[in-house]
């Protein structure tokens, strides 16, 4: 009698458990496209950058492109948590959403230009970005993807920051494109802090205050 309580109990918590997770793992279609949409977004970002670091040959790319593949790793693992189909492909510059695909296309021939054009270009891909993920953490999603949405638009907002600082560095001042101007002044704004010293942005760019520096930190 005993083990029979202890099987039934046993199943009960199972099927608890599994009703639990089955619930858990629904998205609305909304989440779920932005997910894929965002997969996408990292990639083109990372595959931008990538390109643009050869033609180029300016550090930021090369280290943004890196914080890109652990964004875009990040949203994977997302993908694979919610049994959702990965849309990236593997091959550099490839999109499944045709936006994107486009979108690509034309940043890189843009970016290909100058090196002030393809600063301009890595500032308005965080712009999308940023504008992207404070859409879908508007929209509430739960905790384990407000998360990462969370750490994604911390590093936009640096790497906003950071093409801004190094187009800044050569007397170029960015306009935002997708942004409102409040906004995007307060991110770029954001990173002046005490211990940083100096006013302008090009002061603060020769005293090396990148991301992450000790006295940088921008949170
Ligand atoms: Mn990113
Ligand atoms: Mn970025």
């Amino acid at each position: 009698m005993k083990t029979l309580k202890f099987y039934v109990g046993l199943l009960l918590l199972t099927f608890i458990f599994s009703v639990y997770t089955t619930f858990a793992n629904t998205l609305s279609e909304k989440e779920k496209a932005g997910l894929q949409l965002m997969r996408e977004e990292e990639k083109l970002a990372h595959d931008v950058y990538t390109v643009l670091y050869e033609k180029w040959q300016l550090r930021p790319f090369s280290n943004i492109s890196q914080s890109e593949t652990r964004h875009f790793e990040a949203v994977g693992v997302l993908l694979e948590t919610y049994n959702l189909e990965d849309p990236a492909f593997e091959k550099p510059g490839k999109f499944k959403n045709q936006e994107l695909a486009a979108l690509y296309d034309s940043l890189v021939a843009i970016g290909s230009e100058t090196l002030v054009a393809a600063l301009e270009v890595g500032a308005f891909i965080e712009e999308v970005d940023i504008k992207d993920l404070q859409e879908l953490l508007d929209a509430k999603p739960e905790s384990q993807i407000a998360t990462v949405y969370e750490n994604l638009l911390w590093g936009s907002k640096n790497h906003l920051r950071a093409f801004t600082r190094n187009l800044s560095m050569r007397d170029q001042e960015y306009t935002p494109k997708v942004l409102s101007a409040a906004t995007y002044s307060e991110i770029v704004g954001a990173k002046q802090q005490p211990g940083c010293g100096g006013n302008g942005m090009k002061q603060r760019a020769r005293r090396g205050c990148n991301n992450g520096g000790p006295n940088c930190r921008n949170r």
